[in-house]
């Protein structure tokens, strides 16, 4: 936590100090802004103030751990409380060293539940950013507030105690059950999976793995969740055919310990945990070079990757990698698919190509077309690298269609900036699309030609960027 000034303590009486500890640190008597986060997935830039009458502000974005070893395209995040705010007097906050070169809205929130995007008219991205030369890259935020404590992030906070409450929301329910693989390094906080099925129904079944928030702060997929997983264990013909065809195995946060310390991508010790699933050919298990993390997902015989990948009787056939991605707004939410139809790839690589893009396809079907088209090629290049992707490969090949999904920031295909609820509607298309998996025709079909379910034109530039 950073205060906007150093408080002194000399003469303060024991009220004063109470007022500065339930404020956070800041100091009420001088009726100044105090900028602070000390509260889970808080962080604070670096706090400069512009003008002699604090109505500027300069608020520097910060590296994962303040380790500047890291890429500048790692900075992403913030989130942060506001103190004594001149209400109803215009504010100018100029968030420097952004990690992006697109326009965005931030958001604001004065109850830390209710968040509003700020108005577009009131937000400038300044011309000239170049992420290689950060401090070029700034996004002026010019707002007046009618709370004196306002809280500012970058997009939806969504932390350990939000996925506790949505968890006890649906623990009624007979076909949920969520356990432990285990303890994150640096917190010792739990990482849950979710498991979902109708334990009634004995019908052969297959096996969905999904995971999310490896990148810490990439909130969307938060949300995604919360969708598809109300709609597997809802009482109507959608959600019963789920739970009787499928069991979902979901690990809705991969990276805790980087959401409490309010990092963007990496855990606390700075690691990228996305492409360091570390494993030699031959092993389903990772190495013990690999994260802690990766190797509590990967799990053993009995939980985790390793257990459904060699179960028989409800083989595993789809696994989601759920990420955020900064874009342009207006991206829609669009997958990774892998390899191509040409015939430089073998029988199977072709044959996983056609599986995701069928599956790209059933989604933006389901969700009114607001998904990317697909790339005219997906390549192999995830095979030079240790994606989760690149693990199902080397074990599964074309049985398991394992692909990354990534939602974006902005208005993401719809005609206002994306909501919770556009992204939770995201999540029961993923249900509706996992639901089509065994129709007749899936797998089949020839996307190539059949592009009239998206309504978003072709941007190709969105896949010439490694995964975010
Ligand atoms: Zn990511």
């Amino acid at each position: 936590m950073i205060m906007s000034r150093r408080i002194t303590l000399s003469a303060c009486s024991v009220l004063i100090l109470i007022f500065l500890i339930t404020l956070g640190g800041c100091s009420v008597s001088e009726n100044e802004i105090c900028f602070s986060a000390d509260f889970e997935s808080g962080n604070l830039p670096v706090i400069k103030q512009l003008d002699k009458t604090g109505s500027a502000w300069e608020l520097a974005l910060r590296d994962d751990n303040n380790n500047t070893s890291l890429p500048n395209n790692f900075r992403t995040w913030w989130y942060l409380r506001a103190d004594n705010v001149p209400v109803q007097k215009k504010l100018s906050l100029e968030f420097s060293r952004l990690g992006f070169p697109y326009y965005f809205v931030p958001v604001y929130s004065y109850d830390q539940k209710n968040w509003h995007y700020f108005d577009e008219n009131d937000v400038e991205l300044m011309s000239g950013c170049n992420v290689r030369e950060p401090d070029t890259c700034r996004l002026v935020v010019r707002a007046r507030f009618t709370e004196s404590t306002v809280w500012i992030a970058r997009s939806f906070p969504y932390t350990t105690r939000d996925l506790a409450a949505f968890l006890s929301s649906v623990s009624e329910s007979p076909y949920l059950q969520v356990t432990t693989l285990g303890q994150s390094p640096h917190f010792q906080r739990p990482i849950q999976l979710i498991t979902i099925t109708d334990p009634a129904t004995h019908l052969p079944k297959q096996t969905i793995w999904i995971h999310a928030r490896t990148h810490s702060a990439e909130v969307g997929p938060s949300f995604v969740l919360e969708g598809l997983i109300h709609a597997v264990l809802a009482e109507d013909a959608l959600g019963r055919a789920l739970r009787q065809q499928f069991i979902f195995n979901i690990v809705p946060m991969h990276n805790p310990d980087g959401v409490i310390l309010g990092n963007y991508r990496t855990n606390a010790s700075s690691v990228n945990l996305e492409n360091s699933w570390l494993f030699n050919f031959g092993s389903p298990y990772l190495s013990s070079a690999a994260p802690l993390e990766n190797r509590i997902l990967n799990g053993n015989e009995t939980a985790g990757m390793v257990s459904i990948m060699k179960d028989r009787q409800a083989p595993v056939v789809l696994a989601l990698n759920l990420h955020s991605s900064n874009s342009d707004p207006d991206t829609a939410a669009f997958f990774f698919p892998h390899f191509g139809s040409d015939a430089k790839y073998s029988a199977s690589e072709q044959n996983l190509w056609r599986q995701q893009l069928a599956f790209i396809k059933s989604v933006a079907s389901h969700f009114d077309g607001r998904v990317e088209q697909p790339p005219l090629e997906g390549g192999s290049l995830f095979l030079t690298s240790y994606y989760p992707e690149s693990w199902w490969w080397a074990n599964k090949e074309d049985a398991v269609n394992a692909i990354t999904l990534e939602t974006t920031y902005g208005r993401a295909g719809f005609d206002h900036w994306i909501t919770q609820d556009d992204l939770r509607s995201l999540g029961v298309a993923l249900a509706k699309s996992i639901n089509d998996l065994n129709l007749p025709h899936s797998g089949n079909l020839n996307v190539a030609n059949e592009l009239s379910v998206f309504r978003l034109p072709f941007k190709p530039e969105i896949y010439q960027r490694p995964p975010e």
